[in-house]
């Protein structure tokens, strides 16, 4: 087995190797040894893609759909793509120059960051958040502002982007907006989105949304995108993963501006040339036909979702009410203090449950857990019985 040679462990990438390692990552595959532990951990659906889907890509590699896609996508899925944003927010992209097909969000984000950061330049993001966003940002040269928006119950107000924007993130390039939220599963209302636009508009911010979860909102709440107000600087972020059960499947979408666009395609194709052939096939199929799909699988979350929201109010945790997404913030009964990580590990350990301590989201996060309901009903009952005991009986 090769190591590598003394004088070029110097030269690697000091930016890359100051980067943490995911917390979440560590923490679940830490608790993941305790034998029978119920894992409410994981950010990725416990179900199986549609079967309708598989086919379209099976049948497309049995056509032999093998070779170079084009750079920006497939026809079949950047057509799917507009048609879609079309019928649910009601805006227009041109799937020839203003969509681009990408290796799911995260690579989305990558390329997006890439494509507006200069070394140096600031970006507001709300908290508590996918930490992942650290990371991209800094491997962009960028620098990640943290806004708590503990206050405001998870929710970034106008008033605090202004304020944070005379301040600490004086000069900043952009914001990010996750909506629905992971971790507090939070959602804009229209009229939130059109003061925060205003505001984003007087400081001439790019405003990047991740709108992974989109269709995931419950209580006949209704998604809406910053695209439909401010369109001239969104650079909205979506994909398949959730909404579909797609998450191996590796694809994602980036709508925007064909100015910006022309930078964003350039770097997608550096980085991955073209997504994978049979992948868009089935994904332009899901997204086309597969309505039906995310509406199943919105009824079988919000069955989940108040079984371990009813159980954790009854054991004295609180919340700013999930609406959207697979994801409870909750915050830890006062008796057990504001050690989340704590708390996260005793209950992992006394009573095998695995939930994330939420100061792995930032700042706003301390004293919280965040619990993933994309598992079974079975499995959250059990969840609920166990943590029932360990309040109850302060184990
Ligand atoms: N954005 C958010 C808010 C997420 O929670 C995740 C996955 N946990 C992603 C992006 C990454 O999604 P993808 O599988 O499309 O890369």
């Amino acid at each position: 087995m090769p190591t590598l040679a003394n004088n070029l462990s110097d030269t690697i990438n000091r930016r890359i190797e100051k980067l943490p390692k995911s917390e979440i990552r560590s923490f679940s595959q830490k608790i993941s040894q305790i034998p029978g532990i119920v894992k409410l951990t994981v950010g990725e659906p416990d179900l199986n893609t549609p079967d309708h889907i598989k086919q379209a890509a099976i049948d497309d590699i049995n056509r032999d759909d093998s070779h170079y896609a084009p750079e920006a996508g497939k026809e079949e899925y950047l057509n799917a793509v507009s048609d879609y944003l079309k019928k649910s927010l009601g805006v227009y992209y041109n799937p020839k120059n203003e969509i681009c097909a990408t290796v799911g969000v995260s690579e989305a984000l990558n390329v997006s960051f890439m494509a507006i950061l200069n070394p140096g330049d600031k970006v507001i993001v709300p908290t508590p958040v996918w930490g992942v966003y650290f990371g991209i940002i800094k491997m962009a040269g960028g620098v990640p502002i943290e806004v708590d928006t503990s206050a405001d119950n998870f929710i970034l107000t106008a008033a605090h982007l202004a304020e944070v924007m005379e301040n600490e993130g004086k000069g900043a390039k952009a914001v990010i907006l996750t909506d629905p939220s992971n971790p507090t599963g939070r959602v804009y209302a229209k009229k939130d989105l059109k003061e925060l636009a205003k505001v984003i508009v007087d400081y001439n911010l790019f405003a990047l949304s991740d709108e992974i979860y989109a269709e995931l909102i419950y209580a006949q709440k209704k998604h809406y995108s910053l695209t439909q107000i401010i369109p001239d600087r969104t650079i909205l972020l979506s994909g398949l993963s959730k909404n579909f059960a797609m998450t191996g499947w590796r694809i994602g979408y980036i709508a925007a501006p064909k100015e910006i666009m022309q930078t964003i395609s350039k770097i997608n194709s550096f980085m991955i040339t073209s997504v994978t052939d049979n992948v868009q096939i089935g994904a332009a199929e899901a997204i086309g036909h597969g309505e039906q799909d995310y509406i199943e699988a919105r009824a079988i979350y919000e069955r989940r979702l108040h079984i371990i929201q009813t159980g954790l109010e009854k054991n004295g945790f609180t919340m700013a009410t999930p609406e959207g997404a697979f994801y409870i913030f909750a915050k830890i009964p006062s008796k057990f203090g504001t050690d989340d990580v704590a708390f996260a590990t005793d209950l992992a350990n006394k009573v095998k449950v695995g939930v994330i301590p939420g100061s792995y989201f930032g700042a706003g996060g301390q004293g919280f857990v965040r619990l993933s309901y994309a598992s079974s009903e079975k499995c959250l009952r059990t969840a609920v019985e166990r943590i029932t005991t360990y309040v109850n009986e302060q184990l």
